[in-house]
């Protein structure tokens, strides 16, 4: 009864442990990494485990950095079931179909320049891939394995995400694992808070923003406002890189609660990518996860948030018209790390121009062009071609999809008998900044490290369930 650390060890993204059960392997997320010059190169490196040997997957959400090695691990021969909750296998299709196109795109481009690189999966993966998804509901157990059993349990992080429980039987032994997944903030618009959980043995848990605080829900809406108001002023556009699953939809939404307080008649509002088009029209058909606040205004609306000034840019034509406007233009557009899509063009054409705005609005990975932005580097390069940073750039922790150390904190505090804790999914000054603060709640806590094995039958039973 094994557990064992392979991604998301001592970084946040390409997250993937593996767990031992009665001679039986299952995979808690199969994610990419992302960021970084290595990265391209660590995605395609072996797995340190037979794919075709794998027994089962859990995949706790749709983002590409918990999903997006599935096809490749499909490509190299596992046939079984990926387990994930019923919305998240709404969302992951748009995903992986993009992940896959990207790949192409990439390879293509390679090869123009007499390179040859291999796409790391195509089209046909993750067709197969998606085949092999079997959806689940929240809170209902489920037995997947002789001696293993699963329930997931709403995260709050984007729509479908899960924090999984998983009972592991073997002989006379019995532990309960808890896997958080990414854990939303408390209080954020349209979903519902972040489970609390009451027993475990262990806990596997995220740490993206565990040393920090995030700015308040409301002086964030606020702040938001004002960057708005400052952009009119400065006669520039905005341009918010975000993520086309959870970020986009939120922004909307505010952008819809707050439509008349922030004079947004006067602004353009293009939602530019049919990534977070297609993921906009799963968020608002998977209403039986909402917040009270957005399944009011749902009632009222039908469907999306009423914004009579927005364009969706579905097609490259109507993306490139974009780069025309001048003033008045607020650009929402993938990707959420500015590491490729859409955004690199509206980049390109606004970075250099003192009136226009920058407003980051989810974690930025070291490497990516999103971090050089945060990092207030004056120049960077976007295709190749040098670019000065003379736009003005925002963080907007507050909108993050991640909770913070408080966010962290709080949902730990809700297990009884204070089970042991290994740290994933964060880049090591932040993981052990929030081991630092877990000790104090009298938590035995640990950061993990790829490779790092852990036998769960040494572990003290706590967990009353
Ligand atoms: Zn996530």
């Amino acid at each position: 009864m094994q557990l064992e650390f392979f991604g998301a060890a001592g970084e946040v993204t390409g997250s993937c442990h593996i767990l031992r059960v009665a001679g039986r392997d299952l995979l808690l997320d199969c994610g990419m990494i992302q960021g970084g010059h290595d990265a391209p190169a660590r995605n395609r490196l072996p797995f340190p485990f037979e794919a075709a040997a794998i027994d089962a997957v859990v995949l706790s959400h749709a983002h590409i950095d918990h999903c997006g090695r599935l096809p490749l691990l499909v490509k190299r021969g596992y046939r079984g079931p990926i387990y994930t909750n019923k919305a998240c296998a709404d969302l992951v299709p748009i995903l992986l179909r993009d992940s896959a196109s990207l790949a192409l795109r990439d390879s293509e481009r390679a090869a123009r320049h007499g390179e040859r690189i291999e796409p790391l999966y195509d089209l046909d993966d993750v067709e197969t891939t998606l085949r092999q998804i079997v959806p689940m509901p929240y809170d209902t157990q489920r037995g997947l394995l002789p001696g293993v059993v699963v329930r997931v349990r709403d995260a709050g992080h984007i729509l479908g995400s899960s924090s999984v429980e998983l009972w592991a039987s073997e002989g006379e032994t019995r532990r309960k694992l808890v896997f958080s997944g990414d854990l939303g903030q408390y209080d954020t618009p349209i979903l519902q808070d972040p489970y609390r959980f009451e027993s475990a043995d262990l806990v596997l848990m995220e740490s993206t923003y565990g040393n920090r605080l995030h700015r308040g829900r409301e002086d964030t809406e606020r702040e938001l406002g004002g960057i708005l108001a400052q952009a009119e002023r400065d006669g520039g556009n905005v341009i918010v890189p975000a993520f086309a699953i959870g970020r986009s939809q939120e922004l909307l939404y505010l952008l819809a609660k707050h439509y008349a307080e922030w004079h947004l008649a006067r602004w353009k509002v293009f939602l530019d990518s049919p990534m977070a088009i297609a993921a906009s029209r799963v968020y608002w058909n998977n209403p039986e996860r909402f917040d009270e606040e957005t399944t009011r205004l749902r009632e009222n609306f039908r469907g999306m948030p009423p914004l009579p000034n927005l364009v969706l840019s579905e097609s490259s034509e109507d993306s490139r018209a974009i780069n025309h406007v001048r003033s008045g233009a607020l650009i929402i557009a993938g990707s959420g790390m500015a590491n490729g899509g859409r955004v690199l063009h509206h980049l390109k054409h606004n970075l250099e121009r003192p009136e226009c705005h920058v407003v980051i609005v989810g974690f930025q990975a070291p490497g990516t062009l999103g971090r050089q932005l945060v990092d207030r580097q004056p120049e960077v390069r976007i295709h190749g071609q040098r670019v000065r940073c003379l736009a003005q750039v925002h963080t907007l922790g507050g909108l993050s999809a991640h909770g913070d150390q408080d966010d962290l904190l709080r949902w730990y505090d809700s297990f009884a008998g204070r089970p042991p804790v290994y740290l994933v999914h964060g880049e090591v000054p932040s993981a052990e900044a929030l081991a630092v603060k877990l000790r104090e709640h009298g938590a035995v806590a640990t950061v993990s490290r790829p490779g790092l094995t852990i036998d769960l039958a040494n572990l003290p039973a706590l967990s009353v369930d």
